[in-house]
């Protein structure tokens, strides 16, 4: 849900970084076909100047998708997860004055559901714990400005102008995407 919407553009500065930004060894969001397909076409650029590929072992790969129930099938044709590259500790379309410099349409599923995340028992939550205090999220890493400050889900989905049905729709058509990465036809 990253972009120039107050909570996100106040995260860096509060937390240390927004979920643009990764520390070593850390990757990025997961793409399918039609995330490479669209922001290719797009920028009219090749999907190698922002696609990485990350090699999974097979119980990576089980435990993968047992946990993102959207993620099944994504793996069909092989265990490598495509995800964006980076550059500088950061996705090569965030832009530390302006956010995402992909317009909101063109940005992968992934990016556009995050933080929110379907369950293996099929609920709707976010990806994160919530610290309750903004100091001890920033020693922790890897929280969520908008979940830190929300008491509740309701809350959460306020601070991105979303709604859970809007949130669940995406959900839809990433798990319709992922089906199709898994077969391996092209958009
Ligand atoms: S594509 Fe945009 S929203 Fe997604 S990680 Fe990169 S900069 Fe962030
Ligand atoms: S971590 Fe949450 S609040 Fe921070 S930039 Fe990402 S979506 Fe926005």
């Amino acid at each position: 849900m990253t972009g120039p919407g107050s909570v996100c553009a106040r995260c860096p500065k509060l937390l240390g970084a927004s979920c643009c930004e990764v520390k070593p060894g850390e990757h990025l969001a997961t793409l399918t076909r039609a995330d490479v397909a669209r922001i290719r076409d797009h920028l009219r650029r090749a999907a190698h100047t922002f696609v990485d590929e990350e090699v999974l072992s097979d119980a990576e790969v089980r435990d993968y998708e047992a946990r993102r129930p959207l993620y099944r099938g994504y793996f069909r044709r092989g265990p490598v997860r495509w995800t964006l590259r980076q550059h500088d500790g950061a996705c090569v379309f965030h832009d530390r004055a302006r956010g995402c410099v992909l317009p909101v349409e063109v940005r992968p599923l992934a990016c556009r559901l995050y933080p929110f995340e379907q369950f293996p028992d099929g609920s709707w939550s976010v990806q994160m714990g919530r610290h309750g205090d903004i100091a001890a999220a920033q020693r922790a890493g890897g929280a969520c400005l908008a979940v830190e400050e929300a008491t509740d889900m309701d809350e959460v989905l306020a601070a991105f102008g979303t709604t859970r049905d809007e949130v669940e729709r995406l959900g839809a058509e990433l798990a319709e995407a992922v089906s199709e990465h898994g077969r391996g036809r092209e958009r």
